[in-house]
């Protein structure tokens, strides 16, 4: 007899739930933080000639040298700064993981954060520690450095901006932490498109600091491609876990159009900040809504009963994340995505509807 999945499957990935991607079909799309802007035809003509004259038959080239090419370029990475592409900035999160989890070792975040941290942190086999931020969600620096000194992390994640929170942090509160950090720090900058604060220019001041980027929020979700950059001392380890092929030709081939043109992607980007304030406004005129101010392309707010709100919005058509029951911090919190002028006037209805019934 074959022995059961209770017995064969590792304990920590039994206890967990899947990670849940909510049907979106037919709704307002506002939960996961996708730019709602569609690229403009000239550029996909560009990318479709691209695409038809592809070696499909091929293997992706393993080192991706002209999107390397690009990236560099686009995102401003120092010269001397080595780069690793994931399929996704997740992929780069489990990459990470992977190469630290030496038995015993510890993955650092802050909570409430980016779920993956911890997910992945556990799939790789590894412990997670969570430092809990102030009430106003900026960084608990007193408790960061008595957990750092308590688990010696191999590794600390802090999103900049955050997700779910939407908020940078202090600067010199991050400083402090890679400072005090025994090993690597990657500050992720999935959101840095809407934030206009970066530590990319600051890589090789700290000879532990790995900055992360993804194109995903800059409007290109679909592609599945994330970036970290550093010292080629910490990434030249880091890219012996990633899978020889794991961009695709596609990707890689779209990406470095696009990416030719990123003045098109920072209009959009221009356009969802401009949109971001005036949501802001329309949110806090609302009666009993709290809205926080974001440095993201998503907004998170607190109302009396958010789970009865996230209910009727999904009722009336708009899709968007609830965070209730998520994170003690984040009782009756819920957060949308900054879409296109009519989706959030669509989504704004729906939500004064769903708080009035
Ligand atoms: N980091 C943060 C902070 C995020 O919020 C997300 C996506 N929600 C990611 C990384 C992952 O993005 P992707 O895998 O699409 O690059």
């Amino acid at each position: 007899m074959p022995k059961t999945p209770e017995e064969i499957i590792r304990d920590e990935i039994r206890a967990r739930t899947a990670y849940h991607v909510p049907d979106a079909g037919g709704m307002v799309k506002l939960d996961a933080m996708e730019n709602p802007y569609r690229l403009p035809p000239e550029l996909c003509s560009a990318i479709a000639a691209r695409v038809a004259s592809a070696a499909l038959n091929r293997y992706p080239d393993p080192g991706a040298r002209e999107l390397k090419a690009r990236l560099r370029a686009a995102m401003q990475i120092p010269p001397g700064m080595e780069l690793v592409l994931g399929n996704g900035s997740d992929e780069l999160i489990q990459m990470l993981a992977l190469a630290v989890a030496k038995p015993g070792a510890t993955v650092l975040g802050v909570e409430p954060s980016f779920v993956m941290f911890r997910m992945l942190a556990t799939c790789a086999g590894m412990g997670y520690a969570g430092v809990t931020l102030n009430q106003d969600f900026t960084l608990d620096l007193a408790r960061l450095r008595a957990a750092i000194e308590q688990y010696q992390p191999a590794l600390i994640f802090i999103a900049y901006p955050n997700n779910p929170t939407g908020n940078l942090f202090d600067a010199s509160a991050v400083e402090r932490v890679i400072e005090a950090a025994p090993g690597i720090v990657v500050v992720d900058e999935a959101y840095h498109a809407f934030a206009g604060a970066s530590f990319m220019p600051r890589l090789g001041e700290f000879p532990n600091l790995l900055v992360m980027r993804t194109a995903s929020k800059l409007g290109l979700a679909g592609l599945r491609l994330g970036l970290l950059a550093g010292p080629s001392a910490w990434l030249q380890h880091v890219d012996k876990v990633r899978l020889p092929y794991n961009v695709n030709v596609l990707t890689q081939l779209v990406a470095a159009e696009v990416l030719q043109h990123m003045d098109v992607l920072e209009a959009q980007a221009t356009v969802i900040r401009t949109e971001r304030a005036r949501l802001l406004t329309e949110l806090r005129r609302l009666r009993g809504v709290e809205a926080y101010v974001s440095d993201a392309n998503f907004i998170m707010f607190r109302v009396a009963k958010a789970d009865q709100a996230f209910s009727g919005l999904k009722q009336r058509g708009v899709l968007i994340k609830n965070l209730n029951g998520t994170h003690p911090l984040l009782a009756d919190c819920l957060r949308v995505t900054v879409g296109t002028p009519g989706e959030n006037a669509q989504f704004l209805r729906a939500l004064a509807a769903s708080l009035d019934s």
